[in-house]
């Protein structure tokens, strides 16, 4: 498998002055900060395509003040907003997923994968079959299809630029030294809302209390999955994919401050790590510029203010949903697809009032058991996506019995 450090030091620069970018995802969390980075550096990127999922006005306001050639709105119900906000603009308009890959294929030297969910699968392979660079913060995408994702990406030449801030200083970190002696890498968590709570009481949390992160200001799935450590348990199959490094290679780390964002322990024992303040922006305008650096608007890390670093063993016993990544990435490439697609629908689930905090892993739980083939190996997008939506079906049949027991 080809791994990050390889293939950056072995691509030209992507994204310097003059490079075309296309935002999938433009008007979510990851995506309005990536706009924040573009809009300050108007002279050194000219954006080709964003995308949305239903928000047209939205949509059609970044593109304006983007100067973008292309917007295209997943819900085919908001074309005709879109286009009349669009009015005069000269930007054409698409809607729909068909459109979704249109934005995706057309020519960018750089594409921001930050749509949320298994449902930015499509899409962001389109962009990278092209052999362009992928800044990927949909980590779902790698969970659903990372063996594909990454086979595909090593054979058209395409370069995948980790976003996620822990792989992101995992790939900073790793330059420091030569991939064959690493011995392992740490991903830090800040533990989340509920790190300090009981059992009983993280079982019974509600989404208003699980969407108050400590640290990051992020959207609702990625904030949920950090409540429930389900994030981190992603983060483990990512890395995985990423760097090709086995699940025994890749620890976890509870860190309050994210402060420490990853590290990368060499077989001398040295230990290096990227640091930063917990601003988004910071990883993505390191992918955005990379392998040059531009000027960040993030606040400066002040390391006298913090203070303090504290680490501490992750508790799977409260965050069981850790642990089920950990067995679904040692199980084999579908088990991590169903694993992301039952947690994809205990997540809307909670956050519809339909089941309890505690219930999501539990569904994700039932639904890994109850699954057959988890070791076969995924081989087309629609391989994933069949079994993506096979898993849909089997934990909304599983839901109101976990809901029931789980409340
Ligand atoms: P978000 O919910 O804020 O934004 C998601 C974007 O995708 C929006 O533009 C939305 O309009 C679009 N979208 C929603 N449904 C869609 C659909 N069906 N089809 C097409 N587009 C659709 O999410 P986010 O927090 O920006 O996260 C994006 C991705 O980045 C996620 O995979 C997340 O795990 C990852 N990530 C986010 C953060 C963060 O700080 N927010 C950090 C690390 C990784
Ligand atoms: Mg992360």
């Amino acid at each position: 498998m080809v791994t990050m450090t390889a293939r950056s030091t072995s691509r030209p620069a992507p994204a310097s002055a003059g490079a075309t970018v296309t935002i999938l995802g433009a008007t979510g969390s990851i995506g309005t900060s990536t706009v924040d980075l573009i809009s300050r550096n108007r002279s050194r990127y000219q954006v080709e395509a964003v995308t949305a999922g239903s928000n047209a006005v939205a949509l059609a306001k970044l593109a304006r003040d983007l100067g973008a050639r292309f917007a295209a709105v997943a819900d085919a119900n908001a074309y005709h907003a879109l286009k009349d906000a669009l009015g005069g603009s000269g930007i054409a308009a698409g809607a729909g997923e068909t459109a979704l890959v249109e934005a995706a294929q057309r020519s960018a030297d750089w594409v921001m994968a930050a749509i949320s969910g298994a449902t930015g699968l499509r899409p962001t392979l389109a962009a990278l079959e092209r052999g362009a660079t992928i800044a990927l913060a949909n980590k779902e995408c790698l969970v659903c299809a990372g063996g594909l994702f990454m086979r595909r990406a090593a054979a058209v030449g395409a370069t995948v630029l980790p976003v996620d801030s822990e792989h992101n200083a995992l790939f900073q970190a790793m330059g420091a030294g030569r991939r064959e002696d690493v011995r392992r890498v740490i991903l830090t968590a800040s533990g989340g809302p509920f790190r300090t709570w009981d059992r009983e009481a993280i079982a019974a949390a509600t989404p208003a209390q699980a969407l108050r992160h400590p640290n990051w200001s992020m959207g609702p799935k990625v904030t949920i999955d950090s409540a429930t450590l389900m994030n981190k348990g992603l983060e483990l199959i990512e890395a995985h994919h990423l760097f090709a490094l086995p699940s025994e290679q890749i620890d976890v780390l509870v860190h309050p401050q994210s402060v420490v964002h990853g590290l990368v322990e060499f077989c001398d024992g040295s230990v290096v790590a990227q640091l930063g303040a917990p601003d988004m922006r910071i990883p993505i305008a390191h992918c955005l510029a990379w392998p040059e650096r531009i000027n960040g608007p993030a606040p400066r890390l002040d390391l006298v203010q913090v203070a303090t670093l504290t680490f501490e063993a992750p508790d799977t016993g409260r965050f069981p949903a850790l642990a089920l990544a950990r067995q679904a990435l040692e199980a084999g490439e579908a088990a991590t697809t169903i694993l992301n697609a039952a947690n994809e629908v205990a997540v809307a689930a909670f956050l519809d009032g339909r089941l309890s905090f505690g219930g999501i892993s539990a569904l994700v739980a039932a639904t890994l058991e109850r699954s057959e083939g988890l070791a076969r190996e995924l081989n087309s997008a629609e391989d994933a996506l069949a079994v993506d939506h096979d898993t849909r079906l089997m934990a909304g049949y599983l839901l109101p019995e976990i809901a029931a027991k789980a409340s």
